[in-house]
This record gives C-alpha cells, sequence and structure tokens, in this order.
C-alpha cells in the first residue's frame, strides 16, 4: 500500500491538515502545545494508502542529543520505508522560509526522496499575500533546485486546499497502479 508521510515543525497545523485530509474531527488529536505527536501514527485511508502523521521537528527547548536523537528517528524512517511515494513537508504561510525545513528539504532531495509542499494556514494571509509569498518561497527552491516540488496551499479551519492534496495523492496512486499493471 503507498505511503505519503507528513512532516513540519511543531505547531505548523499537521494535526489539523490531517484531520481535515481525513474528514474526522478526532484523529489526530491536535493542540495549542508545540511537541505532542510523539510517535509515529499511520491511518489507512479509503482502504487505498496509508497516511504517516510524523513528530514534529525544532522545538526551541530541546538539548542538542535530543535534537540528534530525533532526527536519527526520522532519517531512519525515511531510509526503511519501502513503500513511501512522497513526504509532504508542511509550512506554515505567515513564516518566512525557515532554516530547519530548508535543511529538511535539501535532505529529502539530496536522499532521492520525492516530495511536496504544503502550505498551511492560509486564512490567515490575503490572498496577494499569499501570493507574495508562495512566489518568493519557490525563488528561494529555485536556488538549489531546477524543478518546483509539488505544492498545495491549504487551511484547515476553511477547509482550504483539501481537495487539491487528495487529488493528488489519488492520481499519483493511479500512476503507480498503471505501471504496476504494464
Ligand atoms: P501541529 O502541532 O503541527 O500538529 O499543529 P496543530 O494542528 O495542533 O495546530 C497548531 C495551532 O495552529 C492550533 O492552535 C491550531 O488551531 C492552529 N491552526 C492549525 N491549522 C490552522 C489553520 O488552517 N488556520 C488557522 N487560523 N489556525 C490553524
Amino acid at each position: 500500500i503507498p505511503e505519503y508521510a507528513f512532516i513540519g515543525r511543531s505547531n505548523v497545523g499537521k494535526s489539523s491538515l490531517i484531520n481535515m485530509l481525513t474528514d474526522r474531527k478526532s484523529l489526530a488529536k491536535t493542540s495549542g502545545r508545540p511537541g505532542k505527536t510523539q510517535l509515529i501514527n499511520h491511518f489507512i485511508i479509503n482502504d487505498s494508502w496509508y497516511l504517516v502523521d510524523l513528530p514534529g521537528y525544532g522545538y526551541a527547548r530541546v538539548s542538542k542529543t535530543s535534537k540528534k536523537k530525533f532526527q536519527k528517528f526520522i532519517t531512519n524512517y525515511f531510509e526503511q520505508r519501502q513503500q513511501l511515494v512522497s513526504a509532504f513537508v508542511l509550512v506554515d504561510i505567515r513564516h518566512k522560509p525557515q532554516p530547519i525545513d530548508l535543511e529538511f528539504i535539501q535532505y529529502l532531495g539530496e536522499s532521492g526522496i520525492p516530495f511536496g509542499i504544503i502550505f498551511t494556514k492560509a486564512d490567515k494571509l490575503k490572498p496577494k499575500a499569499i501570493e507574495r509569498y508562495v512566489e518568493d518561497y519557490c525563488q528561494q527552491l529555485l536556488k538549489t533546485w531546477e524543478e518546483l516540488p509539488p505544492y498545495f496551499i491549504t487551511s484547515s479551519s476553511k477547509k482550504i486546499g483539501q481537495e487539491d492534496v487528495l487529488n493528488f495523492i489519488k492520481a499519483t496512486n493511479e500512476e503507480i497502479e498503471q505501471l504496476r499493471n504494464q
């Protein structure tokens, strides 16, 4: 079963997004407190793919050792997942490109792991500001990459972007299925 992993800085809105994508209000626990999702959670969606909820990264108040441990945990996951089709890196649309996100995107790219970017909390900005933000973010990525990854503009509170993400996953799964049947 194809697997899609969701990851981002703590408090980026990952639990809310997962709840929106799965239409189940209390599936992934949300909280205002950072660092609540500690372990990897798998959700099976429509009997056809796994949504993998990876722990949030980038808490300010943790020791160097636990940061190292955490990195190892995440890289272990990515090294071992045979079924992983794509990772989605969540980015809060109000914050300018964060070094930790860019580093993580770099890691995915260098490891040959396909990824997309999900901008969260789009309801917090006006359309013009969203446009400008996304443009800037893409410029930043184009400094290192020749091609832009797929990206999605979402808001869990306003239910924006749900279809875009789900359709992307559906289309990707269909492509995989077709390749398999060839
Ligand atoms: P996580 O730590 O990444 O899982 O983030 P949560 O989903 O728990 O959300 C963190 C905070 O951001 C909570 O206070 C949410 O209510 C808020 N939040 C999440 N998504 C949205 C969104 O789309 N719009 C707005 N305005 N707030 C959001």
